[in-house]
């Protein structure tokens, strides 16, 4: 099989990621009627791969949008389309919108949903312990457990953070700190990992429920709870977690120095993570 250095992937048509043609009448074109995934490919296999597949399928029921194929099927191709690529590490995206048909609010009908699928190259596991965040008032709608299209404001507080020199945003919701605009936000504090709930002011990120099986693992004590972000300016360390950076520490928030006080504990989580992540050679 030749293998291609990038592969985009809709609804059976396979083509480089810059050529891919979508009907602008796929409804995620202009109302974002859809759900997403993104998971990271190592050694060529996909990390985490079921509770991704558990995560499309709970946020596509939740906006009552049934899958284009059952999930197995969406899961065996992924892994196909993910061998198709040169690169053995790679960043892939999946995307499920309610299908095409002319613009209208209400569902069409007898219409299937439309899969789009990218997959390219990535560097290898990126982390930091040099993330910079600036707080950002959180007005997202209340359904933030949903991994929907719809990332509006999610756009404006990244690039706000990027204005700021920052690397994320994290958002605050009437006093308590939700998440980062790309990222789940956890932090350490007397030797106790603490994150919050994941109730609908958070994506559920597959990182973070990583990081707290990895502190199961470890005997480390984990609180699911809500925090401020003055608790959060207090704690010993913060991270930042996502599926493509799953380790980015922060050193600094609003200007003010921060975290830096538990490097053993986080240098034990990361590595677990890369301990999961050379499973997969053996797969
Ligand atoms: N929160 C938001 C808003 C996100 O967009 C993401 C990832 O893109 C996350 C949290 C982290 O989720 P995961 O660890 O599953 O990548």
């Amino acid at each position: 099989m030749e293998r291609m250095k990038d592969l985009a992937y809709y609804n059976g048509r396979i083509t480089r990621i810059a050529d891919m043609m979508i009907p602008a009448g796929d409804r995620g074109f202009y109302f974002g009627d859809g759900i997403y995934e993104v998971a990271m490919v190592f050694h060529r296999k996909i990390f985490a791969l079921e509770e991704h597949l558990d995560r499309m399928e709970g946020s596509a029921a939740m906006v009552r949008i049934g899958l284009p194929m059952p999930r197995e099927e969406i899961g065996r191709l992924l892994q196909e389309l993910a061998d198709r690529v040169e690169s053995e590490c790679q960043f892939l995206y999946w995307q499920i919108t309610r299908g095409t048909a002319p613009r209208n609010h209400l569902f069409p009908a007898g219409v299937d949903s439309n899969l789009y699928v990218y997959s390219k190259p990535w560097p290898g596991v990126e982390m930091a312990d040099d993330y910079r965040l600036v707080s950002v008032k959180d007005t997202r709608f209340l359904n933030c457990n949903v991994k929907t299209l719809n990332l509006l404001l999610n756009v404006l507080a990244a690039q706000t953070a990027k204005e700021q020199g920052c690397q994320e945003a994290v958002f605050v919701r009437d006093g308590i700190v939700t998440e980062g605009s790309h990222s789940n936000v956890s932090m350490i504090r007397d030797g106790v990992f603490i994150t919050h709930p994941a109730d609908n002011l958070i994506l559920p990120g597959v990182e973070r429920r990583h990081m707290i099986a990895y502190c199961g693992q470890l005997g480390i004590p984990v609180e699911e709870r809500a925090f401020t972000l003055e608790e959060l300016k207090q704690a010993d360390e913060i991270i930042m977690s996502s599926t493509s950076h799953p380790s980015m520490r922060v050193r600094e928030i609003d200007g003010t120095a921060v975290g830096g006080r538990s490097e053993e504990l986080v240098g034990k989580l990361r590595a677990r993570y890369l301990e999961e992540v050379e499973k997969l050679r053996e797969k």
